[in-house]
């Protein structure tokens, strides 16, 4: 058994929706949306790991509250300012992974 009755702690909850700062609920209303997002449609900040928001089907950019990094609202990748952003779907990723492997394996032509 838990004491339910703490002594000069016990908030009714009437009292407590005004105690709540905005910020707080707030907050709440992330981590909300957080968990109702399917786990693969999260954004999750690269820099810092805050989720962000829920993957939607249009490419936007969203920003990260705590560090402001720039992040797809569609594939949920880092938006870059300067080279522009082009939604990658996860196997062109991985495709993509290849490619760059590809490379340290071509030969320089002049060594031909
Ligand atoms: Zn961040
Ligand atoms: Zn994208």
């Amino acid at each position: 058994m838990y004491p339910v009755d703490v002594d000069g702690f016990l908030v009714r909850p009437s009292q407590h929706a005004t105690v709540i700062p905005k910020t707080m609920a707030k907050a709440f209303r992330d981590k909300e949306k957080e968990y109702k997002a399917p786990p693969d449609d999260r954004i999750y900040c690269r820099a810092c790991s805050t989720f962000i928001a829920a993957k939607i089907d249009a490419a936007g950019r969203v920003k990260c509250n705590k560090c402001e990094c720039q992040h797809c609202s569609k594939c949920g990748d880092k938006w870059f300012e300067m080279r522009g952003h082009v939604c990658r779907s996860r196997d062109e990723q991985d495709a993509f992974k290849g490619l760059e492997q590809g490379k340290d394996y071509q030969i320089c032509p002049s060594q031909r």
